[in-house]
C-alpha cells in the first residue's frame, strides 16, 4: 500500500491551489506571479483528495489534517 500524505494546501479565492511565495500577511511576494493571494486552506489527502470544506485560516485546517492522518493510521493498524 502506497504511503498516504495529508497536507494543508492554500487556495486562491477562485479555489485553485496557491503555490506562490507569499509574505506572512498573505500578500503575494511577486506582483507578476499572477497570484491573487491566499483566501482559504484545504486539507488534501493523496488517497482521498480534498477532505471536508476549505477553512479560512491555516490553524483551522491543521486539526482536520491531524485527524484525517490519524484515521488512516487507524485503518492501517486494523488491516495488519
Ligand atoms: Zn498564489
Ligand atoms: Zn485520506
Amino acid at each position: 500500500m502506497a504511503r498516504i500524505t495529508v497536507k494543508v494546501e492554500p487556495l486562491h479565492a477562485d479555489g485553485t491551489a496557491c503555490d506562490h511565495a507569499v509574505s506572512p500577511s498573505g500578500k503575494p511576494r511577486d506582483p507578476d506571479s499572477g497570484c491573487t493571494g491566499r483566501c482559504s486552506y484545504r486539507v488534501w489527502c493523496s488517497s482521498c483528495g480534498q477532505v471536508g470544506e476549505p477553512h479560512g485560516l491555516r490553524v483551522l485546517a491543521e486539526p482536520e489534517q491531524s485527524r484525517h492522518r490519524a484515521q488512516h493510521q487507524a485503518q492501517l493498524a486494523a488491516t495488519r
